[in-house]
């Protein structure tokens, strides 16, 4: 006999829809010596509320059964069920060659004859593995390119592309709700010094440092990311041009007062910030309040930098 060696890692390996008790139970007791778990329905209607509602991704299925025959059951699963593949064997003594086409035309992977050799189930149902196995590897590898796409690689922020799609939708949402939406765009002073003094990876590192100390200080429906270079923006839904220079003004003086700890040596360093409100009597435009907030930018660093601007207004602060 082919020695058993599952490979699924969900508890519930194989969903058995059949409706004859003695079928059932052969069945079961082959699949449980190969080493799968089994849950066993009895008509097609519960096989399909059962994928519905599991992560269950192989189903065995009987062709005649009460309620929804195999075929429809296939039809059923390959229209409804979106989020993850169901493998499926139909296993039936219905065994022209016009039922096995009708069946896998309705949506059936594979087709086995009863009654069958258990081996031959195993190798079958080994085959719908790597289809499966096949199937979660794709959706980690697309899961980590999405990630990619809107991720900065070295601070694991949000990136400059993320951060204006949901500029947009934060721009969209306030003018429905009417709330205030602020920007706060901030840039570290002198960074080409840093990384002329202590080197390239060190400026990396001071640029992860930055990130984490300044996300520890946002909140959690903040959005914050890296814009560029030693650029990082804060989009803050709800809060007014005044609050949100409070908390730029806050971590202004959490950057300022506390050296960056990296090795070898702890960096000190300074950033200068401007902030600007999107009201909405303002255009909604993400050009327009990105350019507003790097003007305010442009004059905190023309003040001297290590201060926080306001579009449209004097400086706030200065150390
Ligand atoms: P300012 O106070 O006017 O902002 O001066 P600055 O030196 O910070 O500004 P400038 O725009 O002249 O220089 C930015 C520097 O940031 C130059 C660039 O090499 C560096 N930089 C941009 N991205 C990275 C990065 O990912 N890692 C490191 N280490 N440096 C970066
Ligand atoms: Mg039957
Ligand atoms: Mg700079
Ligand atoms: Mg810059």
């Amino acid at each position: 006999m082919i020695p058993s060696s599952r490979t699924f890692d969900s508890p519930l390996d194989i969903l058995l829809a059949e409706d004859d008790p003695v079928t059932q139970r052969l069945i079961r007791g082959i699949l449980e010596r190969f080493g799968y778990a089994v849950q066993v329905v009895a008509d097609g209607k519960q096989a399909f509320e059962t994928i519905r509602t599991s992560g269950v991704q192989f189903l065995i299925t009987d062709w005649v059964m009460p309620e929804m025959e195999g075929p429809d059951l296939c039809k059923r699963i390959r229209e409804e069920i979106r989020d993850r593949y169901i493998y499926i064997i139909l296993l039936t003594a219905r065994a022209e060659t016009a039922d096995i086409i009708s069946g896998i035309e309705a949506g059936a992977d594979d087709y086995l004859v009863k009654p069958f050799e258990p081996d031959e189930l195993l190798v079958r149902i080994r085959a719908g593995q790597r289809v499966i196995t096949l199937e979660r590897r794709l959706n980690e590898a697309q899961e980590q390119l999405r990630f990619l796409a809107f991720h900065d690689d070295l601070t694991g922020l949000l990136n400059r592309r993320a951060v204006l799609d949901r500029l947009r939708e934060e721009i969209a949402r306030s003018g429905r709700q009417d709330t205030p939406l602020s920007v706060i765009f901030f840039d570290i002073d002198h960074f080409k010094r840093i990384n002329d003094t202590y080197g390239h990876l060190a400026g990396d590192r001071i640029l992860k440092g930055v990130a984490e100390r300044v996300g520890k200080l946002c909140r959690a429906y903040d959005v914050f990311g890296r814009y560029g270079g030693e650029e990082f923006v804060i989009l803050m839904p709800g809060t007014s041009q005044s609050a949100a220079a409070c908390v730029a003004e806050r971590i202004r003086r959490a950057l300022a007062a506390e050296p960056i700890l990296t090795q070898p040596e702890a960096i000190g360093l300074t950033a200068s910030f401007g902030v600007c409100e999107m009201t909405s009597d303002r255009e909604v435009e993400t050009d327009l309040i990105m350019k507003s907030v790097d003007e305010a930018l442009y004059r905190a660093k023309e003040g001297g930098r290590n201060r926080v601007c306001v579009a449209g207004d004097d400086i706030l602060s200065t150390e």
